[in-house]
């Protein structure tokens, strides 16, 4: 599936729900209200959207959310998407809070990969960043994720006044363990986008504090073009460092991205508000060959990048509305 600008669009992101567990405050408002469940796409039919996808191309699908744990069956659901000819790889992304009872079956239905969000090392600071979360938790999850065989990388979004003092300490987490650890600038979406935009850490900086204190970054191998983070790593690291910097250095023109909402719409750009919707064409009995022109018709409309440098910011939805 390519778009117009020629960039092959071959990994989807689903959100299987606009729900979570935690309230962070870079994510959601402190109040929000979620959709009614009958609103959401229903198992049959993400898995039908996976197929008209896979059919056009797309082979990896990362499942987020809201929180995609607190979705009923997402196990089984794992494991339906897994099997859908032409997927080689579906990833979750997660607060891990779930992910300590869930880990072994998420391998068991073939999850390859898990992104466990960690903000901070700190519980009163977790809490005060999540509204409510217990870090404790948090690591249950990640050593259940690492004891189940998942491949393993920590999202961290620095955000200024709550975490950018931890990450040397975050980093630091990478001298003794093989995950990857990767810090995400905050973003502007939706109705914190003002909040946002103040906290906002350049990856410049994290990048310095992280040197000073641990020394050089050398660049990893491996790099896949179309990872947002370049991996990088400390001297005798065992781990790497990834840096996400999409407000102070897109990537958009190695995007190879499409995103599903909750609520089936095929969102063409995370930072954009263009969106396509799947589920009434879905509802009112549309055929698969239809379904597939749909989606590939709207691919092919993915707008070339965002555009934060001209404070055009998307407002329609939360960031836990689109899962990142
Ligand atoms: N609940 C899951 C989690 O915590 O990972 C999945 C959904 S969450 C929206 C996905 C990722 O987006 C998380 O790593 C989260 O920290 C990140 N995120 C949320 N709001 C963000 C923002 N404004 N800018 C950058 N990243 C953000």
């Amino acid at each position: 599936m390519y778009d117009s600008y020629g960039r092959d669009l071959h990994y989807l992101r689903v959100s299987l729900t606009d729900a979570c567990n935690l309230r962070c405050v870079y994510c959601m408002p402190e109040e929000i209200t979620f959709c009614p469940p009958a609103s959401l796409l229903q198992d049959d039919e993400v898995v039908t959207l996976v197929r008209v996808a896979a059919s056009l191309g797309v082979d990896k699908i990362r499942l987020t959310g809201g929180e995609p744990t607190v979705r009923r069956g997402v196990v089984d659901l794992v494991r339906e998407i897994r099997g859908v000819p032409g997927i080689q790889r579906v990833a979750m992304t997660t607060n891990g809070l779930r992910l300590a009872e869930l880990a072994r079956p998420l391998v068991e239905a073939g999850l390859d990969q898990v992104n466990v969000s960690i903000d901070s090392l700190d519980p009163e600071r977790f809490r005060q960043i999540t509204r409510r979360g217990n870090l404790d938790e948090v690591w249950r999850g990640i050593n259940a994720a690492e004891a189940a065989g998942l491949h393993l990388k920590l999202n961290c979004v620095v955000t200024r006044g709550f975490n950018d003092g931890e990450v040397v300490d975050l980093a630091r987490l990478t001298l003794t363990n093989r995950w990857q650890v990767r810090f995400i600038e905050l973003m502007p979406l939706g109705s914190v986008a003002d909040f946002q935009q103040g906290q906002v850490v350049p990856s410049a900086e994290t990048w310095a504090r992280i040197e000073a204190a641990l020394g050089p970054l050398t660049l990893a191998p491996g790099h896949n073009g179309h990872d947002p983070a370049r991996p990088y790593r400390l001297a005798n690291a065992l781990g790497q460092i990834g840096f996400i910097s999409s407000v102070t250095e897109p990537f958009c023109r190695d995007c190879n991205r499409l995103r599903l909402t909750a609520d089936g719409r095929l969102r063409l750009c995370l930072l954009r508000d263009d969106e396509v919707d799947l589920l009434a064409p879905l509802r009112a009995g549309a055929d698969f060959e239809t379904l597939r022109q749909i989606m590939a018709e709207a691919a092919y409309r993915k707008p070339g990048g965002h555009r934060l440098e001209e404070n055009d910011i998307a407002r329609s939805r939360e960031m836990s509305q689109l899962g990142g």
